[in-house]
């Protein structure tokens, strides 16, 4: 087993204005807290690197790109409300999503089994021509992208576990069928959209899967939900790769996200993720961190999750809301097992 992590103070570089959730003191608690995890021997520290403006525009269009370059070196931007440049911005923007990429590729030439990314500015919600939500670039998407040009894989699964929907990722994948997206999210809640009925269109009919949860949902649904819905639609698009979109902000002391879900459900779902890359993916799963604002709850839920894929673990799960849950997966049920035949 071999487990690369890229995670470096080159990503405090991307400043925000004071008070901004999204600060550079979440990689600095990453820094703190896996600095004597990562000097064991199964984990390989892969250094940043910084994306071509090729793989950007293969996600992004042109227009955005040079918006988002026309940041660097200037003084602090607002792209919108909550999305903000420093003078590095554009730079560490393009070390987070090009890290994802060699990590692909690290992946993909059997040099690495999986994997974390662990930088900032955070993807998912960035789309095909704008920034968004706190991300600059759509991380996960570039990386899905490289893959599939690349000729490392055929198909891949991007999961979001984050607690916000990935629109971003949504958008740039909803007419293909070589890249299913996944995501479980807060709603209502921002960004508004990742309603059941939205399924993809033309040829990526199906190929969109969302599961809207209501606020206060924890351990136990979520558990549920990627056991007894997320995995069997996983195995069935068999896919060469996954990619996570890890956001931690459904933990709940978080204080953007309104969910209660504590360290031992992301060790559960880490768990059932890495479990279906065995089956189908040869154990290449790469996580990518999106969002997480309780830096303590950020910190301690990336490390069970690294432990989680390098020893293993049972976390315990408390049965709660059990009603609830079998009418909210029997609900989502109906509406995939069209599609998908395994449900
Ligand atoms: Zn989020």
């Amino acid at each position: 087993m071999r487990y690369g992590i890229v995670l470096d103070e080159v990503f405090l570089d991307h400043s925000v204005p004071s008070g901004h959730p999204e600060r550079p003191e979440r990689i600095q608690v990453l820094l703190e807290t896996l600095a004597p995890l990562r000097r064991r021997q199964d984990i390989a520290s892969v250094a940043p690197k910084a994306a071509d403006e090729s793989a950007i525009l293969a996600v992004h269009s042109a227009e955005h790109l040079e918006r988002v370059k026309a940041t660097a070196g200037r003084e602090p931007l607002a792209l919108d409300a909550d999305t903000h440049t420093g003078a590095n911005s554009y730079e560490t923007a393009l070390l987070m999503a090009g890290s994802a990429i060699k990590l692909v590729e690290l992946l993909g030439a059997g040099e690495l089994d999986s994997g974390f990314v662990l930088g900032r500015p955070p993807g998912h919600h960035a789309e095909r021509d704008r920034a968004m939500g706190f991300c600059l670039f759509n991380n996960v998407a570039i990386a899905a992208q490289a893959a599939i040009s690349l000729g490392v894989v055929e198909r891949v699964a991007i999961v979001d576990f984050d607690v916000h929907h990935g629109n971003g990722t949504q958008n740039i994948f909803y007419s293909r069928s070589d890249v299913l997206y996944v995501s479980s999210h807060q709603h209502p809640f921002y960004p508004g959209t990742g309603l059941l009925e939205e399924l993809g269109a033309g040829e990526g009919r199906a190929f969109t899967v969302n599961l809207p949860l209501k606020a206060g949902s924890g351990d136990f649904l979520y558990s549920k939900l990627y056991a007894d819905l997320v995995s069997p639609i996983l195995l069935k698009f068999d896919p060469d790769l996954i990619l996570v979109s890890a956001g931690f902000d459904a933990h709940e002391d978080d204080p953007l996200g309104g969910m209660d879900v504590s360290v031992e459900g992301f060790v559960r779902l880490t768990q059932i993720l890495n479990e279906v890359a065995r089956k189908t993916a040869e154990g290449r799963i790469l996580y990518l961190l999106e969002g997480g604002y309780d830096l303590n709850g950020l910190s301690q839920s990336v490390l069970a999750s690294i432990q989680t894929c390098l020893n293993g673990r049972e976390p315990e799960i408390a049965v709660t809301q059990e009603a609830e849950t079998e009418g909210y997966i029997s609900k989502a049920r109906s509406t995939f097992s069209q599609y998908w035949k395994s449900l």
